[in-house]
């Protein structure tokens, strides 16, 4: 019989591409997503039940329609400004949210779990590239609320049997190599769709002068001032989450573990406007503007552990291949 996986968040970017993954891998899938950030568009034929992790009742009626074997959780909030700004949307979403959901799995006696964490729980790096055994201190509310998740887990799985395993998320970027799917936010507030939002403005006959591209900030200690960050495909994480519940389902994981997904490889804000510069042919104009609240300088990753443990290294690798896979999405070639 087909495991069958419950996809909270399945709407969203980084959990639709999950979607496509795991009906390719065979599995059985059902979403669960309140539809606030995503589109049922991208849920394809997959059963979806629209329902808030704020709504324990809600949760109710998904567990009880259906046996689950794992869940894996996608859906959260995951702007760092907008968490600045609004930490009680953050700590309610992502924090109460996902308590209610490991709630509703003892309730209906699921115990796999697969976690999007984030490097963000990192906070300033005191070495880089950062491994999993790198201090945990986040410098804004969004990576706190991972982080107390991430805690949640520990206990939960020293006093419930939780097996759960947690992805720490380095820059997710890039869209499906098959152009199925692709990263869409709205509002959008991504480095890479944004530049190539731009290019493709530029493109279809506007004036480049009349950017709106932003960049925050050149007066980072970095080499060329503007922050550092690892890119790494939605479709390279997506493997590695299959990989986690093969692990999971193979009774292997040791309770809760945590894991980097990173490409090892740092790429700066100007860095990333030049390589799609050279893939879409396109002048990118930007505005030079002040840094964004709780932005770190960098953030690089090391996935040792993964590549360990997991058998998991990210195959997408350059930063053109990433960037590419969007603008093809974009400009709706297959
Ligand atoms: N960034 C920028 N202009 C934008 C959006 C992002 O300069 O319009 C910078 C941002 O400050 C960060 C990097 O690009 O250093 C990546 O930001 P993004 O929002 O894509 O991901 P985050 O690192 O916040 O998860």
């Amino acid at each position: 019989m087909k495991k069958r996986v419950l996809v909270i968040g399945g709407a969203g970017y980084i959990g639709s591409h999950m979607v496509l993954a795991l009906q390719d891998a065979g599995y059985a899938v059902v979403v669960f997503d309140n539809l606030s950030r995503g589109f049922a568009d991208a849920v394809g034929a997959v059963p979806l039940v629209e329902g808030d992790l704020r709504s324990p009742a809600n949760l109710d009626a998904c567990f009880s329609a259906g046996r689950f074997d794992l869940v894996m959780h996608f859906a959260a909030l995951a702007y760092v400004g907008e968490s600045v700004a609004h930490p009680e949307l953050y700590y309610q979403n992502n924090v109460i949210g996902t308590l209610n959901l490991l709630a509703a799995m003892r309730k209906y006696r699921v115990n796999r779990i697969v976690f999007s964490s984030s490097c963000a729980t990192y906070g300033e790096p005191e070495i880089v590239p950062i491994a999993e055994s790198h201090s945990q201190r986040p410098i804004n509310p969004y990576g706190r609320t991972k982080l107390i998740i991430e805690e949640a887990l520990r206990d939960y799985s020293a006093a419930y049997a939780f097996q759960s395993i947690s992805l720490r998320y380095f820059n997710a970027a890039g869209c499906d190599p098959k152009g199925r799917l692709g990263e869409r936010h709205d509002p959008e507030t991504h480095l890479i769709p944004l530049v190539l939002a731009e290019a493709l403005r530029v493109r279809t006959g506007n004036a480049p002068e009349k950017t709106t591209l932003k960049v925050f900030g050149d007066d980072f200690s970095t080499q060329d001032g503007s922050c550092v960050r690892d890119y790494i495909h939605v479709a390279d994480l997506c493997r590695a989450h299959l990989l986690a519940a093969e692990r999971l389902f193979a009774d292997k994981s040791v309770g809760c573990e945590f894991f980097n997904l990173a490409n090892g490889s740092g790429f700066s804000v100007f860095d990333v406007i030049n390589v799609c510069r050279e893939i879409t042919g396109q002048p990118i104009n930007y505005q030079l503007v002040s840094r964004r609240a709780g932005d770190p300088a960098v953030l690089v990753g090391t996935a040792d552990k993964a590549a360990e443990v997991l058998g998991w290294k990210p195959e997408i690798i350059t930063l053109a291949e990433i960037v590419e896979t969007h603008w093809r999405w974009i400009c709706g070639d297959k």
